[in-house]
């Protein structure tokens, strides 16, 4: 699959609930987005969208994926 934050080569992993998706990307890392972010994050700029996985990473706690959730 196409990463959704780099558009990069990704690869789908086994999500931890059923309404997210788990990604794992060699230049973004693993992150979790959910239903509603994988809608929004092709219509973002690349430039939004490294934000917005960068913003779940300060929020994850440690040995956590990021979860990057709805988006304004
Ligand atoms: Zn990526």
């Amino acid at each position: 699959m196409k990463c959704p934050i780099c558009e990069g080569p990704a690869t789908l992993i086994e999500p931890e609930k059923p309404d997210q998706k788990a990604v794992h990307c060699d230049r973004c890392g693993e992150y979790r987005v959910s239903a509603e972010a994988a809608d929004t994050l092709p219509k973002l700029t690349p430039h939004r969208r490294l934000q917005a996985l960068r913003y779940a990473e300060t929020l994850a706690p440690p040995g956590r994926r990021p979860f990057v959730a709805g988006l304004g």
